[in-house]
Formats: structure tokens, C-alpha cells, sequence
């Protein structure tokens, strides 16, 4: 007997595609009979984890008979960031929020508004909830400031009367796009006040243009905004999986209400907290992505290949041609990207910054691959 359990599920369950992580580098390293493969595929931090929170962790690991404490990382996130700790709403990693906020704000009848070209777990939050995924065309390419952005105005006008959410990125993933504050605010006030817009802030510690938006002191005047930020990216902590949402106290007590008791492990919650202060690392990962990306930049001018605009960790590349054969080329000499096929983008390859000798690999792989 053979049960179809896909009719079992709800129907935007059953129609989910489930994420794509970038390849591991054990995997490709044990497909192909290599070593020293090279990781620039997921945007994490190549200088590794914080040390002053890798120390943190590995003190803290004598303690795991506890349960989690969330106290001490609440309450330095909200000294830090001038909010109270009832606005901070602490997650399994970021996408943990986005998560509580969909299952908070959407609900079959429902929409969430986003980009084409936006973070895949937007969609999925958003299809898990049964809610319809709105999606609005990008900027064009041939756009003169941000090919491939988002387009703010586009995307207020796609609100109707059953939107929960919208979901946007500064600088967004996978493009490195990004917009300022006139038309962030614009924006905000065109955005009627019963949606909720999640304002995702994965990738804004690496931002170095002046006058670039932080959410954060936008919260007062517009109380519905969520800010989600991340320790992932800048911090080095992807695989401890930590992140928070900022936003008005009665939306964190919602998301709370949904949030599973002790969502954030403890071995996390502290080297959170200790990497809060790491200011050398934070700096030394700014500057080498500041000057890896220009040198990512060169080399792919170089080489006659266009990017689209980033002021993030990484470097979306056109390859001109079908990008899986270059990610597969790449991938035979030892280095993992990531493709974006399933963003819509079958001719662009990502790249995560790397230290300065990552990048002269991966842009020489890159040549000997679309030479050949
Ligand atoms: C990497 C990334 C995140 C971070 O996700 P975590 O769950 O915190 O690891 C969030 N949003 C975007 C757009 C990202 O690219």
C-alpha cells in the first residue's frame, strides 16, 4: 500500500521547494578525490568565527546541562542598539525570525510582497504559512543605478488589502543591491500601517557608503517595522545559528508567543554575546571584504565579465553563458560558488569575498573555466 503524503499537507507545504545550502566543502572534496577545496558559496566569514566568541563557546560547552539563559545577550543587544530588551526577539539564526513573523502575520487569504531576486526564505516562510508569495519585478538590468535592485515603488503598489508582510533586504541577497534612506522613508510612508515590513539587515555591518539606513532609527516613527539582524555574516557565527529582530514590544511579544522555549542554544547565546565586543575582528573583516570586493571587482573587469552592484560580502557575476557549467568547472578545480538558477538568474554565479590569496584562486579558476 502506498500512501501519497503529499496530499496529506497543506497545499503550500506540498508545493515548497526546499532550500538549497551552497555545497559543503567535505562534500565536494569527497565527490571529486580532492583537498583544499575553497569555500566562497554561502557569504560567510573566511577570517572563521570571532575569536573572542569562539573562546566564549568553548568555555560555555562545560555548561550545556543548563538550559539556555537569554539575559545577558538581550540585555547588551539592547544597550548596544539604544532599545529596550522587550523590543529584541532573539532567533535560531535570522531566518528563525522571518519564520515567527510569517507564522504571526500570514495565513491562507493572506500575501507577502517581495523582489524577484530576493532571500529564498522569504518564499518559504510565506508558502509554509499557506499565504501567497507576491512577487514584484526587479529593477531592469540595463537600470543606470541598481540593476537587478529592488523596486521600492513597484513593490508598495503591489499592496493590497490582504498583505501581512512585506519582506525586504539592505543590501539584499543574492544581488548586493541596496537603497538609501530618502527612498527607504518614501517607501515607509507609502506602506499602509497594517503591514508589517521586515526590513533584513543580514549584511549591513559590511556597508562603508556614507549615509547608508539603519532600520533602527526608523522604529519609532513607523511601529510597523521588524529590523532582523544576524550572526552569521560579519560576526563568523553561521553555524552556531543566532540572530534577533528589533521591532515595536507588542510585535515581539507575538513573535515570542510563537517562538519555541529556548529557540537559541546556549553554546550560541554566549559567543553572541562576547562577539558583540570583538571590535578588532569586526573591523579586520570590514576592511579585507572592502578590499576584496575591489579586487573581486578588477579581476572580473578584467576578464570581461559584469557584476551586478554589491556593498555586501559578495560578488554576483554574469558568466554570459549557462552558469552551471562554469559553477561545475569551478567546482573541479577545488572551488565552491554558488549558482542562482533557482533565484532566476541562470547565467550568474555568486561569490563570498574571501581573504585576498581566496580571491586571486577564485578569479584565477575563473579564467582557465570560461577560456576553455
Ligand atoms: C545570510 C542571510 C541571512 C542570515 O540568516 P541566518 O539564519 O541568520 O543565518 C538573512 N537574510 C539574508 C538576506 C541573508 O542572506
Amino acid at each position: 500500500m502506498s500512501i501519497n503524503f503529499q496530499q496529506l499537507t497543506s497545499a503550500g507545504i506540498a508545493k515548497l521547494k526546499p532550500y538549497q545550502p551552497g555545497k559543503p566543502i567535505e562534500a565536494l572534496e569527497r565527490e571529486f578525490g580532492i583537498s583544499n577545496a575553497l569555500k566562497l558559496a554561502s557569504n560567510e566569514n573566511p577570517l572563521g568565527p570571532s575569536p573572542k566568541g569562539l573562546a566564549a563557546a568553548q568555555t560555555e560547552l562545560g555548561k550545556v546541562n543548563f538550559y539556555p539563559d537569554t539575559f545577558a545577550l538581550t540585555d547588551k543587544l539592547a544597550k548596544k542598539l539604544s532599545v529596550e530588551a522587550a523590543n529584541i526577539t532573539l532567533g535560531n539564526g535570522s531566518n528563525d525570525v522571518l519564520d515567527l513573523i510569517a507564522r504571526v502575520f500570514l495565513a491562507p487569504g493572506r500575501n507577502a510582497v517581495f523582489s524577484e531576486y530576493a532571500f529564498a526564505v522569504y518564499p518559504i516562510s510565506t508558502q509554509a504559512a499557506n499565504a501567497e508569495c507576491r512577487v514584484v519585478k526587479a529593477l531592469p538590468a540595463d537600470h543606470p543605478d541598481m540593476p537587478y535592485g529592488h523596486d521600492l515603488p513597484a513593490l508598495a503598489q503591489a499592496i493590497d488589502e490582504h498583505t501581512g508582510v512585506v519582506f525586504i533586504a539592505n543590501p539584499n541577497n543574492p544581488t548586493g543591491t541596496w537603497f538609501m534612506l530618502p527612498e527607504l522613508l518614501t517607501f515607509m510612508q507609502q506602506v499602509p500601517e497594517h503591514v508589517i515590513v521586515v526590513l533584513d539587515e543580514a549584511y549591513t555591518e559590511y556597508v562603508n557608503i556614507e549615509g547608508f539606513p539603519s532600520g533602527l532609527t526608523l522604529l519609532q516613527q513607523f511601529p510597523n517595522l521588524i529590523v532582523t539582524r544576524t550572526f552569521s555574516k560579519i560576526y563568523g557565527l553561521a553555524g552556531l545559528r543566532i540572530g534577533y529582530g528589533v521591532s515595536h514590544s507588542d510585535i515581539a511579544d507575538l513573535l515570542n508567543r510563537v517562538r519555541h522555549p529556548f529557540n537559541v542554544n546556549d553554546v550560541a547565546l554566549v559567543a553572541a554575546t562576547a562577539a558583540l565586543d570583538d571590535s578588532d575582528f569586526l573591523r579586520a573583516s570590514a576592511d579585507m571584504n572592502r578590499n576584496g570586493l575591489k579586487q573581486l571587482q578588477l579581476g572580473f573587469i578584467e576578464l570581461g565579465l559584469q557584476f551586478m552592484p554589491s556593498v555586501a560580502n559578495f560578488l554576483t557575476v554574469d558568466t554570459g553563458r549557462d552558469a552551471a557549467e562554469v559553477y561545475t568547472g569551478l567546482l573541479k578545480q577545488g572551488v565552491i560558488v554558488r549558482p542562482l538558477a533557482n533565484y532566476g538568474l541562470p547565467q550568474h554565479l555568486r561569490i563570498t569575498v574571501g581573504r585576498a590569496e581566496d580571491n586571486l584562486q577564485v578569479l584565477a579558476a575563473f579564467k582557465s573555466v570560461i577560456k576553455s
